[in-house]
Formats: structure tokens, sequence, C-alpha cells
């Protein structure tokens, strides 16, 4: 346990919105709100917001199997840089996490990260090959609460329809990735003018909204919890909303390069632009984003996806690796290309995100006693993200100068990552 840390001069967040005061953080807690603190530690939070440390429900460390482009410990240090306090593993390892040891494995490696809190998902089939069930009950008996066959979505309506039986009363959600494979076999893009302008296959929106409104019928029929990942399109927000009307146990997330780009990103080849599902067009970005903004789309997740150079770049558009990576962007990429109120900011990367996925310790509004688990965030500071704590740096900010940026994040009453610092461990230099 280190010593108290003032963090002075800032806008704390509350339950009325923003307001002026001092946070002493002392022995894992807030310790006060107010005035007149000391600190053994102060930190300079003028022009900041202070609110609940992010959360991530969608995270690709890559452990085991592909430590080339990411680990546990790499992953948490650009969470950190990232202001995020907590952060759930996807199951898409190699192997998959798919049986209860498996998910021991690795939640024990996860409690060797001292700097933030690392949940782990579980796969709903065997391999996540869509065949068979995995062990959803040893998984369950293991703690996890969040399955899905990230990167493919689950296989048919059938086996969804067992998993939920299998998950009914445990308060467990599926997590689904919305993409009909059928539709999207050998396709790089969106379906639509930029595709046929490179000469590229398309993704129809079709992809994501089959399998979203196949979904629905199935939590109809089941009652089964369902989150839906990375939307993409004005026509799913359209599924998601009549959803939610019904009353259905459905969320949804959208990621920050769904909110900032639209597929022209990619007339210049850039793998960077690469991902799935793919970036769509100018109308579907102006739905998600306001689906994020009136709370249809619950949470930003960031389905940071770290690949090596030569997967992304080195491939070449049409061979690259899908994916971007997006913790230590993804606030500022909100902040800039939706400039949402710090209680919109914090509702959707922080306090819904911990209510969903059940982090308990995160996501509330800082009040004495609450654990400390905090950001300081400048919503004002522009910079230009060009390297990383990632292992793996194919994201589509580089060079782009975007607004805000984590000037600290407090993990269980420690610093686990100040900007300026050169660890992200938050030792000055
Ligand atoms: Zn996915």
């Amino acid at each position: 346990m280190t010593g108290s840390i003032l963090l002075h001069g800032g806008e704390v967040l509350t339950d009325s919105g923003l307001q002026r005061t001092d946070v002493l953080v002392r022995d894992g807690e807030i310790g006060g709100l107010g005035e007149g603190f000391a600190g053994e530690t102060s930190v300079d939070c003028s022009g900041c917001w202070i609110g609940p440390g992010f959360v991530d429900l969608h995270t690709h460390l890559r452990e085991p199997g592909q430590e080339h482009k990411e680990d546990m410990a790499s992953g948490a240090a650009a969470a950190s840089a990232g202001g995020y306090t907590a952060i759930l593993a996807m199951p898409n390892t190699a192997p998959a996490i798919d049986t209860a040891d498996r998910v021991a494995a690795s939640l024990g490696r996860a409690r060797e990260i001292s700097t933030l809190d690392i949940g782990v998902a579980g796969a709903v089939t065997e391999g996540r090959m869509g065949e068979r069930l995995a062990d959803l009950e040893g998984m369950l008996a293991e703690g996890v609460r969040w399955f899905t066959d990230d990167g493919d979505s689950v296989a048919s309506a059938g086996l969804l329809h067992v998993a939920f039986q299998v998950l009914h009363g445990n308060d467990a959600t599926i997590s689904e990735h919305a993409e009909d494979a059928s539709l999207t076999a050998g396709a790089i893009m969106n379906a639509g003018e930029v595709a046929d302008l490179l000469g590229v296959r398309g993704m129809p929106a079709l992809a994501e909204t089959l399998i979203i409104a196949r979904d629905i019928q199935v939590v109809r029929a089941t009652g089964g919890s369902l989150h839906i990942q990375h939307v993409s399109t004005g026509a799913a927000v359209e599924l998601i909303a009549a959803a939610k009307e019904e009353g259905l146990p459905v969320t949804a997330e959208a990621t920050p390069h769904h909110l900032a780009f639209d597929h022209t990103e990619l007339e210049h080849r850039d793998p960077r632009f690469k991902m799935k599902p793919p970036l769509r067009t100018a109308s579907d970005v102006a739905d998600v984003r306001a689906a994020l903004v009136d709370g249809t789309i619950d949470l930003v997740a960031t389905d940071h996806a770290p690949h090596s150079e030569a997967e992304t770049i080195g491939a070449g558009l049409e061979d690259g690796a899908f994916g971007v990576i997006g913790l230590e962007t993804a606030a500022a990429a909100i902040t800039t290309w939706l400039g949402p109120k710090p209680e919109v900011l914090f509702d959707r990367m922080s306090i819904a995100p911990a209510r969903i996925g059940g982090f308990s310790r995160h996501g509330q509004v800082p009040v004495v006693g609450a654990p400390a688990n905090l950001v300081v965030f400048d919503p004002t500071a522009e910079w230009v993200p060009t390297e990383f704590r990632s292992r793996s740096a194919n994201c589509p900010w580089i060079g782009r100068a975007v607004r805000g940026r984590v000037r600290a994040t407090i993990f269980e009453g420690a610093i686990s990552f100040q900007y300026g610092s050169m660890s992200p461990q938050g030792h000055h230099p």
C-alpha cells in the first residue's frame, strides 16, 4: 500500500455534475472530498475532470498464445495509460478460454497484475468452433459471468438457445460479435462505394443485423441476457432500440473507431482502418453516435485488438489482420469526435460498463469510503499519439491530433499511471 495522495485543483464528478473539490486518497479508499487536506504525494489536477476509472468490457490481451502482439502486463500498462482501472479479457486466445481450468489459469495470471482488475470472459462453444457448447457450468463455477465467441458469432440459434438455458439464473450474459459469416467471406471492408472504388469485396450491414435480429428472437424465447458488441450500423441501432423498448434484457457497446471514422478512411488503403465490423457510412456513424449519447448504446468498449506491424502494415490492406488497438486513445477519441458532457463520458466509459460487466469496485461516483479507482482526465489537452505502452501500434489515431488526455490513473489507492512519467507504475523519471 502506498501513502496518501492528494488530487488537487480538479473538478470531481458528483450526482449533480462536476464540482470543484480536492480528493484525498488514503488506505485504498477515498478518504476525503473537500479542501485543506495534505497528502504524501500530490497530483496537480487543474483543468481536469476526476471520476471513476474507465472500465473496458472488450479487450484482447492475446495471452496465452499470441504474446508477440500483447500480454497481460503490456495490455495492463496500456489500459492504465488510457485511464482504465478494470478490463475484461476476451477468450479468443490460443487456446481459447473455454474450460474451468483455462479460466483459472488466466485469472491466476490476471491476479499477478497489481495495477488494474482484469476479468476473464469464457467462450460459448468449444474452441470457439461453433460445434459444441463449452463447459459453461465449469466456467460459471470459476466466477465467469460473460461469455462470447468474439471474433465470430455464436454459430447457430440452436447453440445460443441452449447456452441461454444453461446460463439461466446465473446472472450471466452472452456478448455477441454480430457477423453472419456467410455474408462476409473474403470481404475486407464495408460494402459500398469505397469498396467498389478499391475493387475489393465488402461486408453488408445485413451481416450484422441478421445476427442481432436472430439473437433478439432467442432472447425473447429464453429470457437470456444479451450484449451486442461493437455496433456499427444505423439498422443495428434500430433493432437494439426496439428490443429495449420491449423491455428485453439487451445491452450494447460502440467502439471509439466506429464512433469516429467512416469507410472513406480506407480510400488510401491504410490497413490501420481495417476491422470487424468494418467502418461504415457517414450516416451509420451519425446513428451510432446519437445512440451512444441517448443511451440506446449503453457503453464504449475498445475492442483493443493488438497485431504486429508485419501482420498489419506489412501485410497490406487485403492480407492484413482485422482490428486496431484502442485502450490508450479511447477517451481522447470520444472527447475529440463526440465532445460529450462529463456525466455522459463517465457513464458510458465507466459507470455503465462496471454495472453491466459486474465490476463492483469500479464505476462509482466518488464518495468518501469508496474504493479509490479513479481517473484524472484533462478534456482540453491536445496531443498526437505516436507511441504506445501496448506491444502493438496498429492504431488508427497514430499521427492524428486528438483532444483529451489522461493525466493520472489511481487503482486501489495507488497511482497506476501518471502523465509525464516514464513507467506505467507512476514513478517520475
Ligand atoms: Zn468482435
